[in-house]
């Protein structure tokens, strides 16, 4: 990184100062394309709804008058494809407005704050979530964040194990960080995945082929939620089946 504006002499001063010139356009570049990729990519995932939501209407306008049992049906289709938008922004702005704000951090138990938002959230599961910590831990940290964070690992393995499995929350304590997991037994990722899912839009082809419901933009913004807790968001196997999704982060 360039932070000032160095003062060169030699020849080869000025070789260096170019190449690491030339090295930080080339960042500043991909940069760039990464970001009109992700303007594209929400663009045409929000076309999709709009231009489902129009034919439907349209379709309204001409034939209710002669068919009218086919209102129920488009206004079905008009009210999930308008949630589907309505989920898809609220995503959008989600991911814009984590970037700019500061974490604030409170103290309290971790184990306790767990056990709350899994009987929470429980009832809307097929599978039994379960809590596992050797003992309750107090930590210093933004607790927005990281009720976020949980809620969507926990949503993903729902979303990608299969019923009649178990879901682990697992709450391992080291001397200075603590290891946050979610543990489920579903179809587990591939290592060649491992860091792609945390992409913008991003989605594994069989989830996409399956019609499990999603964006894609799930755990791009669980990543930026663990960025602003400074904690590592990773995912490893599960033996014999399923996957792990870490979130190591400071006591305090
Ligand atoms: P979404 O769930 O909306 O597709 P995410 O960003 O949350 O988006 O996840 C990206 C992709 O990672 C998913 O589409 C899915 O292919 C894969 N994935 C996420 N969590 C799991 C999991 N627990 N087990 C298997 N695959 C998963």
């Amino acid at each position: 990184e360039i932070k000032e504006f160095p003062v060169v002499e030699t020849p080869k001063e000025v070789a260096q100062l170019s190449q690491s010139f030339n090295h930080l356009l080339q960042r500043l570049n991909r940069k760039i394309k990464k970001e009109q990729q992700f303007v594209s990519d929400a663009s045409h995932e929000l076309r999709t709804p709009v231009a489902a939501i129009r034919g439907h209407v349209t379709l309204l306008k001409r034939r209710w008058h002669d068919h009218p049992e086919i209102v129920d049906d488009s206004l079905a289709y008009i009210d999930e494809e308008s949630m589907r938008m309505k989920h898809l922004i609220e995503e959008l702005l989600d991911l814009s407005r984590e970037s700019q704000l500061p974490s604030q951090k409170t103290s309290f138990k971790l184990t306790e704050f767990t056990d709350r938002l899994v009987s929470e959230i429980q009832p809307a599961f097929a599978q039994k979530i379960t809590v596992e910590a050797s003992s309750e831990v107090m930590v210093n940290t933004d607790q927005t964040a990281l009720h976020h964070i949980l809620l969507s690992l926990l949503e993903n393995a729902g979303k990608y194990s299969p019923k009649e499995s178990a879901i682990k929350v697992l709450i391992t304590t080291h001397q200075q960080e603590i290891d946050l997991s979610v543990a489920d037994e579903g179809s587990g990722i591939a290592d060649s995945e491992k860091e792609n899912i945390f992409e913008r839009f991003y989605r594994i082809d069989k989830s996409r082929s399956s019609r499990i419901p999603g964006t894609g933009l799930g755990l791009a913004i669980a990543r930026q939620y663990a960025t602003r807790i400074s904690a590592e968001l990773f995912v490893s196997d599960n033996l014999p089946k399923g996957s792990i999704f870490h979130l190591v982060f400071k006591r305090d």
